[in-house]
């Protein structure tokens, strides 16, 4: 089952390619997202480009949930944590992803996991 985010009246792999299409030029690849992790370790979301699968965490809600499907999508884009990674989240920062505007958000881009 696809679960819709809430008040967007839309399926996270459509949001997904709507971010796509904004954001990316819509040069990323096609990628099914689900919001399927469980809490009990933690994991916010992950990405897994050989299965073009992006998974979220179920309890993820709002602004939470768009930030985090932006931080996979940030991945899918340009791989692992580190300086591209940071440069493309104050990217879309300025373009108005103000989800992404978070102290949580800028650590995670330079985070070793
Ligand atoms: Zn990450």
């Amino acid at each position: 089952m696809i679960k819709s985010a809430s008040g967007q009246g839309a399926t996270l792999t459509e949001m997904y390619a709507h971010f796509n299409k904004l954001h990316f030029g819509g040069q990323l690849a096609t990628y099914t997202v689900r919001q399927d992790l469980t809490g009990k370790d933690g994991v916010m979301g992950t990405c897994i480009p050989s299965e073009r699968l992006i998974s979220l965490n179920e309890n993820l809600v709002g602004g939470e949930l768009i930030g985090e499907l932006l931080h996979e999508m940030i991945h899918v884009a340009v791989g692992h944590h580190g300086v591209a990674f940071a440069r493309e989240v104050e990217r879309l920062i300025r373009a108005g992803e103000t989800s992404l505007d978070t102290d949580a958000h800028r650590r995670a881009a330079f985070s070793l996991s």
